[in-house]
């Protein structure tokens, strides 16, 4: 941050201004005895626009562009409009206020319009007897005197250098004096911020009530920094970050006024660098020209100078990655690195790109927006079509999340990069939860066609929802049908008399573990009636099986039941018929149609188990036999809005 020094764009006579700037404290400007009287030039020599840019004589040193064409009056001021016309009422009302706040981001243009405010405030206009006014004249004595920098009473300090108590100290002294030429004096504060506390309290006072032919012009780019205290005393103008559109039309204006020819799409390049800084971009612009040496300035040359990714390659590296093509993508990544663009850059050009495509999806027109290079807008646009909002914001978090692990020490940042990027491909083509569910539920028990299958995985291997461990297993909550008919009013009624094996079984549950261990794994029911019990033991059973169980039996019931053993015959035991249950549950759930569509949705997914919330201790259904009938006939095992709980959790992170 060196010199504010006024460009001079109207008087060729006048000696240049000094290099570093004027105006710190105790550097009183150079005497105007000299050239004062010189500077009467015909106002026909001085029109408003600067044009004697190209035309310089070849012994003025050159003047870099953000000097040259540096804003001389209100109507130059370019993109604050809400500011200057503010400012124009209050001089043409006479109420212009003693201290000037002025806030914005670097090279917004404070300190020049701080500058104009001083010439607004001294102008004497071309016959000397003006008073302040809102158009200054730019060809008194007092304008020209500003506009080169050598006006005794208008002095800029850099509050970065001079913010302690004695340079408050020492610039109160200077205010007692009346100004030496002009009708005020204008202290122009910059980066005001950096001034200590003791510094603001010194100043306060004055601030507050100034002698009454003091101005203060106060700026600073951290406005949340300076205190209260002060801010109360000032009126405070943000200046606005200049529109794209508008620094681009600036820097097609000046590259005319240059005589150098500019491809349009190099400009906007320019002004997207520029971020709202007038003075960035016209820094940037001068560099692209002097590089290219009289040709063209071209969107090559300006990607080359700012090592910026080719737009182009944003949306070439978005469709790879969209596509799921890892390869592509890491492919077009190593051509990039090839030609020297940061792996940052890549990723936060993909950034940049994924939030134009969002705005895109909802705001359609923006597709025919001017200050959008051609490539966004055509392929943008069919990019933006085929993309939903919650896959943009899912690359948008992951590059957000990439960027930072870019950016981390001692990480190689290529790698980082790719690693992104590979992460990006292989998630990019999975549906998004809500994307999934709707899906499910549209295709609907009834169609057996499943969910059309993914893009091609480049790298192979999809993103495994349904994992073994981690008891990330897809739960699928299944009543069991109503198709009980036979046997459900028997189980269902409170029947005090157990009626089937497994009831018998489950008496022995919680009161004979041993026994109950017995029955299920080793006992093969033949015959259950009631006070009847038919079985036939496997030979790990123990000898006293009958009696255990009569005795189990009487306790139970109360009423004594017969137990006889047989050497043949009898169902498999209930172990057995709870494996071949849930091997059947498996089978079932494997050609419903909502499962399908999960495995075609998600490769490589299987089904990890079949959780089945009514059956009993045993893994069986309320009765075997009626289940054994549904899987029969192939219905289904769950209606079509089934919940789908338990998804994977990085996959629903975003909704
Ligand atoms: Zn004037």
């Amino acid at each position: 941050m060196t010199s504010d020094i006024f460009g001079d764009p109207i008087a060729q006579d006048l000696p240049e201004p000094p290099q570093d700037g004027p105006g710190l404290f105790g550097d009183p400007a150079p005497a105007p005895a000299a050239s004062a009287p010189t500077v009467r030039a015909p106002a026909a020599a001085a029109p408003a626009a600067p044009d004697s840019g190209a035309s310089a004589p070849a012994g003025t040193p050159y003047r870099v562009l953000a000097r040259k064409y540096r804003p001389a009056s209100f109507a130059d001021l370019i993109g604050q409009e809400a500011l200057v016309r503010t400012l124009r009422n209050a001089f043409a009302q006479g109420r212009v206020h003693h201290a000037f706040m002025l806030t914005g981001v670097r090279g917004v243009g404070k300190t020049t319009t701080a500058r104009i405010i001083a010439r607004a405030l001294n102008c004497i206009g071309p016959d000397g007897q003006g008073g302040p006014t809102p158009e200054p004249c730019g060809v008194c004595s007092e304008c020209r005197a500003i506009l080169a920098d050598r006006h005794p009473d208008v002095q800029e300090l850099d509050a970065a250098s001079n913010n302690g108590i004695d340079d408050v100290r020492e610039l109160r002294e200077r205010l007692r004096f009346r100004p030496a030429q002009g009708r005020f004096k204008v202290i122009i504060l910059d980066e005001v911020h950096m001034m200590s506390n003791a510094a603001f309290n010194a100043l306060l006072k004055t601030l507050e009530e100034p002698p009454p032919d003091v101005k203060f012009m106060l700026a600073t780019t951290e406005l949340r920094k300076v205190p209260t205290t002060i801010l109360s005393r000032c009126q405070t103008f943000r200046l606005a970050r200049v529109p794209q559109e508008t620094l681009r039309a600036h820097f097609a204006r000046i590259c005319d006024l240059e005589s150098v020819p500019a491809e349009a799409e190099a400009l906007a390049m320019v002004a997207r660098a520029a971020d709202g800084s007038v003075r960035d971009g016209l820094s940037i612009l001068d560099q692209a020209m002097a590089l290219a040496g009289g040709e063209p300035v071209t969107t090559g040359l300006v990607t080359e100078m700012l090592g910026l990714a080719d737009r182009g390659l944003a949306i070439d590296l978005m469709e790879a990655l969209m596509a799921g093509d890892t390869a592509a993508a890491l492919a077009l990544s190593e051509a990039a690195h090839a030609t020297g663009t940061d792996p940052a850059v890549v990723l936060s050009d993909l950034l940049e790109l994924v939030h134009l495509l969002s705005r895109m999806k909802t705001v359609p027109t923006l597709k025919d927006d001017p200050a959008l290079p051609e490539a966004e807008r055509t392929r943008g646009a069919a990019l933006a079509e085929k993309l939903g909002i919650p896959v943009l914001a899912r690359a948008w978090q992951m590059l957000l999340k990439g960027l930072a692990e870019v950016a981390q020490d001692g990480v190689n940042r290529r790698a980082a990069a790719e690693m992104v990027l590979i992460r990006l491909a292989h998630v990019a083509d999975l549906p998004t939860p809500g994307d999934l569910v709707r899906r499910l539920t549209e295709a609907g028990p009834a169609t057996a066609a499943p969910a059309p299958a993914p893009a091609p995985n480049g790298g192979g291997g999809g993103l495994r929802a349904i994992a073994g461990g981690g008891g990330a297993a897809l739960a699928m909550a299944a009543p069991a049908p109503a198709a009980l008919a036979e046997t459900a009013p028997q189980a269902a009624a409170p029947a005090p008399m157990p009626s089937s094996f497994r009831e018998i079984v489950a008496l022995a549950s919680g009161r004979k573990p041993s026994l109950h261990a017995h029955l299920r794994l080793n006992v093969h029911p033949v015959r259950i009636s009631p006070g009847r019990i038919e079985i036939r033991p496997r030979p790990e059973a123990p000898r006293d099986l009958a009696q255990q169980i009569t005795a189990l039996m009487q306790e139970a019931t109360g009423t004594r039941w017969t137990v006889s053993l047989v050497n043949e015959g009898g169902e498999p035991t209930l172990a057995e018929q709870g494996k071949t249950a849930e091997a059947d549950r498996l089978a079932l759930a494997q050609t419903h149609p909502l499962v399908q569509a999960v495995l075609a949705a998600f490769p490589g997914a299987k089904i990890e188990a079949v959780r089945d919330a009514s059956l009993d201790a045993y893994g069986l259904p309320p009765a075997m036999a009626a289940e054994m009938a549904a899987a029969g006939d192939g219905r289904d095992f769950a209606p079509p809005d089934a919940e789908s709980a338990g998804l994977d959790d990085d996959l629903s992170q975003e909704d």
